[in-house]
């Protein structure tokens, strides 16, 4: 254990002495003394390889950041995200096999509408109260990440089919809590999927501490492929397939300045909120050579792991 693992930040802020996820105390503090690197505060755990950031946000920095997220009313969709969503829900089930959808961290509740109207039971959680009471008047059954899940038969054990978690992973300060949900609602061969920035992610080579995958005291744990190779049997998962996609060329091509303008756009929208890259989105989308050459770069960038975005696919044992 390194000895700047006490549990005092030079401004007095409390830090998590243990790992975020095993609880480990043989953590590291790695990239600290790099240049470029000392404000992410970041530990590596040496048993389970979780990259984390060591500070503890108070409730009320966590209540000021979520407000930005500004669930005032019901964003629309964009057609990118619409798409991916379906993708998502034709790859695992076919049209005769309506099961149970949970959404995990759902937002405004888009995907749940989306999986509704194709025939699905959905469920989910959602940290926001704004968001909720969006969820609610969707009449969508989201419930407080906050309470109780298996109180008053909200939700059997064992009984969803397909659990996500859209950019979600990175803003929970205990990874563990969630897989042991997972694993708890799914039924046993249900599947998990989930996506979250990727911490081997081509522009935070470039961009370093500036790369939109970091940011507190939004995001508090940073994934690669490896830490669910590694982790996601002792969950009580099997790896179906984990992929590694996307370039975030708008903040690599700007001006760090600018870089740091398009990171907290980026972070500030969720999965269901379209961001100022939605656009690039759309527009590849929309071309079909545009779209061939996408898939060349996510091909690969894929190959050396280094994508943008982790899409993890995992089915409970
Ligand atoms: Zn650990």
């Amino acid at each position: 254990m390194s000895d700047k693992n006490n549990n005092k930040l030079e401004n007095g802020q409390i830090k998590f002495v243990g790992c975020r996820n095993c609880g480990s105390i043989s953590t590291h503090p790695i990239l600290r003394n790099a240049v470029g690197f000392k404000s992410l505060y970041l530990n590596i755990c040496w048993d389970c390889g979780l990259i984390f950031d060591v500070r503890v946000p108070t409730e009320k920095e966590l209540k000021s950041n979520y407000a930005d997220y500004s669930y005032n009313t019901i964003k629309p969709l964009s057609l990118a995200t619409r798409r991916s969503y379906q993708d998502v829900l034709n790859r695992f089930f076919k049209d005769a096999d309506k099961g149970v959808v949970f959404d995990f961290g759902c937002g405004q509740g888009d995907f749940l509408v989306l999986a509704r109207q194709a025939g699905f039971r959905v469920f989910g959680t959602e940290f926001s109260v704004d968001a909720l009471n969006l969820c609610h008047k969707r009449g969508l059954k989201v419930f407080s990440n906050t309470e109780p899940l298996f109180d008053e038969q909200k939700i059997s054990e064992s009984s969803v089919d397909l659990f996500t978690a859209f950019e979600v992973l990175e803003h929970l300060g205990e990874p563990k809590a969630f897989f042991e949900l997972a694993h708890t609602v799914l039924k046993p061969s249900g599947v998990l999927y989930l996506t979250s920035p990727n911490f081997n992610a081509l522009s935070r080579f470039i961009e370093r501490e500036r790369s939109p995958i970091f940011g507190y005291p939004d995001h508090l744990c940073f994934y690669s492929k490896k830490w669910f190779i590694k982790n996601s049997k002792h969950f009580g998962f099997e790896v179906i397939d984990i992929k590694s996609q996307g370039l975030n060329i708008g903040s690599i091509s700007r001006s760090p300045e600018a870089a740091i303008d398009l990171s907290t756009a980026s972070r500030r929208s969720s999965s269901c909120i379209p961001d100022s890259t939605d656009w690039i989105r759309n527009f590849f989308a929309s071309n079909l050579i545009l779209k061939s050459f996408k898939g060349y770069i996510n091909a690969g960038l894929n190959l050396f792991n280094v994508g943008e975005t982790l899409k993890v696919t995992l089915r409970r044992i």
